[in-house]
């Protein structure tokens, strides 16, 4: 093992390079910070796969008060109205900057910032970049930026795999770099940026390292979890073989695009406003035609045929990869777990319940999603909530803890045998027995290896997570409890010990158990 030595010992380590991340170590300059990122810049991130956008309210006929509003609707019930206010409000600022930084946002023909719709937006406010490429190009931009800040040391290819803690606080990241050697790196101050969790699942969207291993690493220190069973599913996802799966994007259904099955049938004709009801919704539908044994596609054909190419260009490229022509015929869909609402509990600083830890992004919950999250509201999260960050990390100073002992090499995060599991009883529709099945399944492989253990504990705690919450709301669907139920209406909370304490009851069969605290 090798100790990272002054001067990069005591600065505060950033672990994950995605757009949260990034802008943290931006904004926190000209304080030095170290950034490590398990993959090389630019790879490994959700952000640079993000291809509607970032939701603003900067069109003339809109309002950040709109914006508000239909988040608080996609939230079903149980968002944070003041971290709703706070981070809806710098949208505006936040393009301005971006801009600065060199993201070039697509423009209209008069020369102002184009601006896309999306499902749950009641106005235009969708500002994308390159068409369909949109977190490619702002990642792109800011990680030029990031390059170019000599305060940013940035270690590539390095991950975190435990966090060390003395009396209560930070005292240190254990990473190892690809080639397994390991490294420790003394430090009062981590903030935790390595985004979502959708990869516990095996029909994901999300990249394959995104399964959520900042919250193993903040929970087994006894992190606040908040809304662990609130994962989003895209109805979307490109119905291949691909893992990860590509994503066709919501913006498509804004063009008019319908879903049908295999006969032609358009199945949720007259059913609220069919393909542009909320995610959840238009999710649910189609994986309850698929499980009742029909193949649902997303056809294009005639509200945008030839037009297809130049509007979606990357769609179109990922599509053809996969010998399908959105041009000529219709694309085969199904859901995928997308994004994850849950998290690290944070305040509106970033600041977890730990002395020293922060996190921010996909991997922190601050309650602007609720249940839901609206469409392209995720890197506007994960943007500003990387900045406050970093003007919270100001305020700070390094405390310099005696020089860490040498501890055993953390084994690398496995979830293979968790997404079968995760797949199969945490997916779309759930119920209480599918959940204590899989609360078993998952306890048994806790105790397997090493390296199943920590997505293993996590995954437990999302189904415990899931199994409390007797009722539907947002992207938490219960077969067995079908509507929403006002005892409910708020968020929850829980450290992953007494998420697994839960489990283990609800594996023995106890039918009371004692999970969190209301938020
Ligand atoms: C296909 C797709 C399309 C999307 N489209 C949109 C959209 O149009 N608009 C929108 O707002 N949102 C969209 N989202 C969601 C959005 O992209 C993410 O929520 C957001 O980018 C998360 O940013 P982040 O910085 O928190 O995490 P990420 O961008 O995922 O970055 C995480 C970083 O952490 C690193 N990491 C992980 N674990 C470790 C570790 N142990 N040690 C070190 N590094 C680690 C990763 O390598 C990566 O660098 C989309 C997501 C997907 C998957």
């Amino acid at each position: 093992m090798s100790f990272l030595q002054h001067p990069l010992d005591h600065r505060p380590v950033i672990i994950g390079a995605g757009l949260a991340g990034l802008m943290a170590a931006l904004d926190a300059a000209p304080q030095p910070v170290l950034l490590i990122t398990a993959a090389p810049l630019g790879e490994g991130a959700a952000s640079a796969w993000a291809q509607g956008g970032l939701a603003a309210a900067i069109g003339a006929d809109d309002s950040i008060e709109n914006h508000i509003a239909d988040t608080l609707i996609a939230g079903d019930g149980i968002c944070d109205a003041r971290a709703v206010r706070d981070i809806l409000g710098e949208a505006p600022g936040l393009i301005d900057k971006l801009s600065r930084l060199g993201a070039r946002f697509d423009r209209s023909a008069t020369g102002g910032i184009a601006l896309g719709l999306e499902a749950g937006h009641s106005a235009r406010r969708i500002v994308h970049a390159a068409g369909d490429a949109s977190g490619r190009e702002i990642l792109r931009a800011v990680i030029a930026a990031a390059q170019a800040t000599p305060s940013i040391t940035i270690l590539e290819n390095v991950a975190a795999r435990k966090l060390i803690v003395r009396d209560g606080k930070i005292a240190g990241v254990l990473a190892m770099r690809d080639n397994g050697e390991a490294v420790m790196i003394r430090t009062s101050r981590v903030v935790i940026a390595t985004g979502g969790a959708g990869g516990m699942y095996a029909h994901t969207t999300n990249p394959a390292g995104a399964i959520g291993h900042g919250l193993m690493l903040a929970g087994e220190i006894g992190a606040e979890l908040a809304d662990l069973e609130f994962i989003q599913f895209h109805p979307t996802a490109l119905a291949t073989n691909a893992d990860p799966m590509k994503l066709i994007s919501e913006a498509v259904r804004g063009e008019n695009a319908v879903l049908i099955d295999e006969a032609g049938n358009r199945f949720m004709a007259g059913m609220g406003r069919a393909e542009l009801d909320p995610r959840d919704i238009v999710a649910r539908r189609v994986w309850r035609h698929i499980c009742a044994g029909h193949q649902v596609f997303l056809d294009a054909r005639h509200c945008l045929g030839a037009r297809f190419a130049t509007k979606f260009p990357a769609i179109t490229e990922l599509c053809r990869a996969e010998g399908i022509d959105p041009v000529n015929e219709p694309i085969p869909v199904r859901p995928a777990a997308h994004y994850t609402m849950g998290g690290i509990a944070t305040d509106l600083d970033g600041r977890t319940n730990i002395a020293g830890l922060w996190a921010c992004g996909e991997a922190a919950s601050t309650g602007l999603h609720g249940a839901n999250r609206l469409a392209s509201n995720s890197l506007l999260e994960a943007a500003v909530m990387g900045a406050r960050v970093a003007r919270d990390l100001a305020g700070t100073t390094a405390t310099r803890a005696a020089p860490l002992a040498t501890i055993d090499n953390p084994a690398k995060p496995d979830a293979s045998a968790v997404r079968a599991i995760m797949s199969r009883h945490g997916f779309v529709l759930r119920d209480e027995a599918g959940l204590r099945t899989a609360i078993s399944a998952l306890l048994s492989l806790a105790q397997e290896s090493a390296n199943t253990a920590g997505p293993a504990r996590l995954a437990a705690a999302m189904c415990v997570a899931m199994h409390a919450r007797q009722e539907s709301r947002g992207g938490h669907a219960r077969e067995d409890f079908l509507e929403k139920s006002p005892a409910f209406a708020k968020r929850s909370v829980v450290t992953l010990e007494a998420a697994l304490r839960d489990a283990r009851a609800i594996a023995a069969g106890h039918a009371r158990i004692q999970t969190g605290r209301a938020r």
